[in-house]
């Protein structure tokens, strides 16, 4: 099966496009404060507030208290993305919303966008009532897509029973189905797994790049992430992967 996260505007106009060509089914995991309009997501706003700031070198102080010295002249903006965003993912992210406006967006000189910048539009409610009427899957994602493993059992259960209260509402169905946001397994812990299990979902997705076997814990299903080149794609679908992984055992 296949699945996409978040619930951008694109995997509604373009991705589901092409799959109902081919007639295959595609699940889309989404963060419903998104869909929502009250936010777009923490980790893209890193890029954003990278992509858009100043070379001039800065210390940022991150929500764990360490200061992170920003110095695009040394480290890209790509490298700086990817090592602030690891640090965000260890926590704490109870006002990460918060932080990025003041502290990040605010030390690197970059004005917050008063609307959604275009490239981090959602699709709309009625996208995801259209997907579902033509045979694709639409699923919460939290309400936030805040790392769930850094937030208390309130605010777990805020972002699981939260963004599953949202699709009832506005699909008009009852999902059983989860995606952990990021995925790994330092991103979520038993008392999500738990909380899940009360609220009624039946599996959950990770991001652990392997096939599901049988006797899987079924609240943690891994995916593969989509490969950069058709020839890996080609491996993993057909299984071939698997292969080389008995072989090399
Ligand atoms: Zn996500």
């Amino acid at each position: 099966m296949f699945t996409i996260d978040d619930g951008f505007y694109d995997h509604h106009d373009v991705a589901a496009r092409v799959f109902d060509e081919f007639g295959f089914p595609l699940n889309f995991f989404v963060i419903t404060g998104l869909l929502d309009q009250q936010l777009w997501p923490w980790d893209d706003q890193v890029s954003y507030a990278l992509n858009h700031s100043r070379s001039e070198p800065t210390d940022i102080r991150l929500p764990s208290g360490t200061v992170y010295s920003v110095n695009l002249e040394v480290n890209s903006a790509k490298a700086t993305v990817k090592e602030i965003r690891e640090a965000l993912k260890a926590g704490p992210q109870t006002e990460i919303y918060q932080w990025l406006r003041e502290e990040l967006f605010g030390k690197l000189g970059v004005d917050f966008p008063s609307s959604t910048p275009p490239e981090y539009r959602p699709m709309s409610w009625s996208d995801a009532k259209s997907l579902r009427e033509r045979g694709h899957g639409v699923y919460p994602h939290t309400r936030t897509h805040r790392i769930l493993s850094t937030l208390n059992p309130a605010e777990k259960r805020e972002e699981i029973v939260g963004s599953l209260k949202r699709v009832e509402e506005e699909l008009g169905y009852t999902p059983q189905v989860f995606a952990y946001p990021t995925g790994r397994p330092a991103d979520y812990d038993s008392g999500d797994v738990n909380e899940l299990g009360q609220a009624g979902f039946n599996m959950a997705f990770n991001t652990v790049p392997a096939y599901v076997r049988q006797g899987q814990d079924r609240y943690q299903l891994p995916r593969f992430s989509l490969p950069e080149n058709t020839a890996d794609f080609v491996q993993i679908v057909n299984r071939f992967e698997a292969l080389k992984e008995k072989l090399r055992s």
